[in-house]
């Protein structure tokens, strides 16, 4: 009998699942909170063995065709000089050369498609029960309606509804890293053609990527002691949050408040990685951010997103027993997500450094 499966989350973890699934004989429904697959985010990258998924996935040539022609950050003062200068090739690669990094827009159209027949979507919906049964799990939909699947999977990101049904609340699993970041378009008139300028001070990030014709993007981020309550709904009040953090700073903050303040496509969010003993609960299993996130400073919340779907999925193709399958995906994946994980201090000092000294070092050192 062909099995089925419903995966919570259209975007990179969710969308390689699905193809995987699709391909090895499921019936696949995603569903998705929102009305497609979720856009926006600065440039993401694709790493390591990630490229040999994307090889098997027969997407890796439209991946490298959507590579941006970055050529690295350049570090500068509140002046606007240029103090320093980091390549590419210098910034954490996995494989030299090969590492592709890509609009987020891009790599999430590229899964779309590669996923998209035979696949019933469910886009403006979520799961708000879940009741598993010895035999399968019974879904709720937000729109009222009721289904049995084989198996539930959450790649529904840091904030996954999955997780908190299953697995309980995130306070649990959500280790906070002390800083806030959001993502905005922005006029390619404040950046430079081809690379990321970034301003730093001991408190504060703000990042022009200009990698794109005709498009840039601003990031702002800044570090926080404590948790910052705020509704994650209310995009004008999150918007206050960085133009307060930002206040007085120099360099093109100004400039980067006034586009921040217009954008309709606007991301924010905690900095923070995602910890559990265990990824599958019964018939529920978790992937991408929502069971590993690393933190963007690691660079690799993608690439871990592509590779963990892609264990999972392999581990239920090899063993009929869900079971063997599922541990198997929790021992074998463990080793690289912890690794992994390990490594967001080392990108933190380097992006955020936590005194001025610091900061000209880096900037200086690296001319
Ligand atoms: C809009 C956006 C911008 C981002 N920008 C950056 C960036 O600039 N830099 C960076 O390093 N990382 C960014 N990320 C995170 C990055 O995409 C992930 O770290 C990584 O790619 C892992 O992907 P994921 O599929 O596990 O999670 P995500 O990419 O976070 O995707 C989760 C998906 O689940 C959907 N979803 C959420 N809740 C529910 C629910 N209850 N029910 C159904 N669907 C739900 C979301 O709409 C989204 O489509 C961004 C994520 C998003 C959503």
């Amino acid at each position: 009998m062909i099995k089925s499966v419903l995966i919570s989350g259209a975007s990179i973890a969710g969308l390689t699942m699905a193809y995987w699934m699709k391909r090895y004989g499921y019936q696949v429904t995603v569903v998705e909170i929102g009305p497609a697959p979720r856009m926006g985010g600065s440039p993401i990258d694709v790493r390591g063995d990630s490229l040999d998924t994307a090889k098997r996935m027969g997407i890796l040539d439209a991946i490298k065709a959507a590579k941006l022609p970055s050529v690295g950050l350049e570090f500068m003062n509140a002046a606007g000089e240029v103090e320093g200068i980091k390549r590419v090739e210098e910034i954490g690669a996995i494989r030299p050369g090969e590492d592709t990094e890509i609009r987020r827009d891009d790599l999430v159209n590229i899964l779309y498609e590669n996923a998209k027949g035979g696949i019933d979507y469910r886009f403006n919906n979520r799961v708000v029960d879940l009741t598993q049964q010895e035999d399968a799990v019974t879904v709720t939909f937000q729109d009222g309606t009721v289904e049995k699947y084989d198996f539930v999977i959450g790649a529904d990101g840091i904030h996954s509804g999955v997780r908190k049904l299953a697995f309980g609340p995130e306070e649990q699993f959500a280790h906070f890293l002390n800083f806030y970041f959001s993502v905005f378009p922005t006029d390619t008139s404040l950046g430079k053609k081809n690379y990321g300028q970034i301003y730093t001070t001991p408190t504060n990030l703000a990042l022009v990527y200009f990698y794109n014709e005709d498009y840039a993007d601003g990031f702002l981020t800044f570090k926080a002691k404590e948790k910052i309550s705020y509704n994650r709904y209310d995009i004008d009040a999150q918007k206050r949050l960085v133009i307060d953090a930002f206040e007085g700073l120099g360099w093109k903050v100004p400039q980067l408040i006034d586009e921040l303040k217009k954008a309709d496509t606007f991301y924010f969010d905690q900095g923070c990685q995602i910890k559990m003993p265990a990824w599958t609960t019964g018939r529920v299993a978790l992937i991408g951010d929502a069971g590993y996130a690393p933190a963007f400073p690691t660079g690799m919340g993608s690439t871990l997103a592509i590779q963990g779907a892609t264990v999972l999925a392999d581990a239920m193709a090899e063993n009929d027993q869900y079971e063997v399958a599922f541990q198997q995906y929790n021992e074998t994946f463990r080793p690289t997500v912890e690794a992994l994980q390990a490594t967001v201090y080392d990108g933190l000092s380097f992006l955020m450094p936590e005194t001025q000294e610091a900061i000209n070092i880096r900037n200086k050192g690296t001319q």
